[in-house]
């Protein structure tokens, strides 16, 4: 059985229970150095057999992981942050299922969440925002055209961009163009839930200018919107005049 696990997006006690426990049943772990913390490993069974992927190619990743599955071993593949989001397991899972091999995939907590924490903010605030945009800039990885960074931007909607921290003066370009104001709140979290972890409080003209007064290049994530400033729509849920299904609310 090969475990596709959420590393979590850095703290060594942001992994669920059960990711832990796979860790430290695992008898194979193949995990992505460039962002799982190290820590993790330090759980693992002494005599685990542990390998860093981000020297290995897809092929590489599964000549020690199928044979150890087929063997009846316990492989675990650990991702940072959570697998669904930039993970590259779909081309994983497809080689384990023409190989007919099981698998699972266990969550974790993504950066983007991780990054909220870190700043202490709501992304879906009533009558600001009530949708968060997960993208990126393109990179070697392309992008469709119809997620042009300005066709989201438009929507006015709290964005979450990752992958992108090389690339600011492009993105605020193509932000301000796509609808932004220059004025709109903006953060950049560096290493969210790490101990060097870096918040940089900005606005979406000075994204790049920030990020090279904190010397922040890469490992960060840039969120976008007015759910960084100081106005909001109170919820429904708990005003005392509203009734729902647990609760009868008072006369306004
Ligand atoms: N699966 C991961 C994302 C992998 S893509 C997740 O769910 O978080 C790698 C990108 O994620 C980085 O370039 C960066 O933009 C972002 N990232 C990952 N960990 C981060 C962290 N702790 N703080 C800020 N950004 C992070």
């Amino acid at each position: 059985m090969i475990y596709f696990v959420g590393a979590g997006s850095g703290a060594v006690d942001l992994i669920t229970v059960r990711g832990r426990s796979l860790i430290e049943r695992a008898d194979v772990i193949v995990y992505a150095g460039s962002l799982v913390n190290p820590e993790h490993l330090t759980f693992a069974k002494p005599e685990c057999d542990i390998h860093d992927s981000a020297k290995l190619s897809l092929e590489q990743v599964m000549e020690i992981m199928l044979p150890a599955a087929k063997a009846g071993k316990l492989v675990v593949r650990l991702h940072t942050g959570d697998p669904s989001i930039y993970g590259a397991i779909r081309e994983q899972m497809d080689i384990l299922d023409a190989e007919g091999v099981e698998y699972e995939v266990c969550p974790g907590v993504s950066s983007f969440c991780g990054a909220a924490a870190a700043l202490k903010a709501e992304y879906t605030l009533p009558n600001v925002s009530q949708s968060v945009i997960l993208t990126r800039m393109e990179g070697r990885t392309p992008v469709p055209e119809r997620e042009s960074i300005q066709s989201f931007a438009a929507h006015g909607a709290t964005m979450v961009l990752f992958l992108s921290a090389g690339m600011l003066g492009e993105l605020s370009r193509r932000l301000i163009e796509g609808g932004y104001t220059a004025e709109t709140p903006a953060a950049i979290v560096y290493k969210a839930t790490w101990p060097d972890e870096k918040i940089v409080r900005c606005t979406v003209g000075t994204l790049a200018e920030r990020a090279r007064e904190a010397g922040i290049t890469k490992t960060a994530l840039i969120t976008v919107g007015g759910f960084l400033g100081t106005e909001y729509d109170r919820s429904k849920l708990y005003d005392p005049t509203f009734t729902h299904e647990f609760r009868t609310g008072t006369q306004a």
